[in-house]
């Protein structure tokens, strides 16, 4: 969520995005092309990262600082319910198939993939050789060798994953499946005997079988190869000056009670202070098997996992309101009221 937090002058503002295209070694002279930067500085303790466009009035400037988390956390300590967090324990001792998971920018997703891999290196205790594709490398992974693909140079997601599988690497992180010669490479090493993590952009679980499918990826391979898809989005967390809720603030919601966002000092007046993840996780086994085989659109792919056991995404999310860890309009700003009313 975007916080106003101050208004540059027009005059200033060329000057502010010069000085940072300075400490990101960027062409201070070139205000006509996107540029990308880092900011190495040993006293900042963290990487700071900075992007240029030229808009209409000068240049935009984008810092991403990459602070505080420069450590992979560990899949106890992401927070999810612990039904997806007990299977995702189970998940990866598995040898071979796709770990997937989805959700849209921002959701988290490459945190998660991360964990997962470090779940995957500490149980196998150096034991299997795991290597990651990233674009671009985000964090270091200990025990993990970790490439970053270059697509500027020839060197893209899809033709580093053909190198990489001649290397036999037993666990492949795939960072992103942009691309269906990339999805098709990824599935082709999950039935071939590796165990493979990946993230993609899709609304749901069963939404992103369904997007899978419509990118080529046989039905077979998605039915063999999938071990689990698990989407995933993150709620505001409620700052600790949240109060009751009135009936008439709960949205429509179908939930007893729900606490809603004040604003502090400590919150900066925003209400919220961290985040909560919440999960569905959708496993291709029984009829929802059957159902990708026969290529079943989403929405039945989505009911039948239900009736299996899936807990649906929203209905997570209704739980953590009325747990008093977000509240109903954040359920609403992040889902939309159409899904609720679905699921309701
Ligand atoms: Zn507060």
């Amino acid at each position: 969520m975007l916080q106003p937090l101050a208004s540059i002058p027009r005059s200033v503002g060329p000057n502010v995005v010069a000085r940072l295209k300075v400490l990101a070694g960027l062409l201070t002279y070139r205000t006509d092309v996107p540029q990308e930067g880092r900011i190495q500085d040993a006293q900042l303790g963290f990487e700071v990262r900075v992007s240029t466009l030229p808009t209409l009035f000068g240049e935009k400037a984008v810092v991403r600082l990459f602070g505080g988390q420069s450590r992979v956390l560990r899949l106890a300590e992401l927070g999810f319910a612990p039904s997806v967090a007990q299977r995702w324990s189970e998940l990866v001792r598995e040898t071979s198939g796709m770990l997937i998971i989805t959700g849209p920018a921002g959701s988290g997703k490459t945190t998660t993939a991360y964990a997962l891999m470090r779940e995957i290196v500490e149980q196998s205790q150096g034991g299997r050789s795991a290597a990651t594709l990233e674009d671009p490398v985000e964090l270091a992974l200990p025990g993990v060798s970790q490439t970053q693909a270059n697509p500027m140079a020839d060197f893209d997601l899809s033709g580093a994953l053909k190198f990489l599988l001649r290397q036999d690497p037993e666990v492949i992180m795939v960072g992103e499946m942009r691309d269906a010669e990339t999805a098709r490479l990824a599935f082709q090493a999950a039935v071939t005997g590796h165990l493979v993590v990946s993230t993609f952009h899709a609304g749901s679980a069963a939404e992103a079988v369904s997007r899978l499918a419509d990118m080529g990826i046989p039905p077979y391979m998605l039915r063999s190869g999938l071990l689990a898809i698990v989407s995933q989005r993150l709620l505001r967390r409620l700052c600790t000056c949240s109060l009751p809720a009135e009936q008439g603030a709960l949205e429509g919601l179908p939930v007893q009670f729900a606490r809603v966002a004040k604003g502090c000092d400590a919150c900066l007046g925003t209400g919220y202070h961290g985040r909560v993840p919440v999960a569905e996780l959708l496993e291709p086994a029984g009829e929802v098997g059957r159902a990708i085989l026969s290529r079943t659109d989403a929405d039945r792919v989505e009911a039948l996992a239900i009736q299996a056991g899936m807990v649906p995404i929203w209905q997570q999310a209704l739980a953590r309101v009325e747990a008093g860890d977000t509240s109903p309009q954040e359920v609403v700003r992040v889902f939309g009221r159409t899904h609720l009313a679905v699921g309701s």
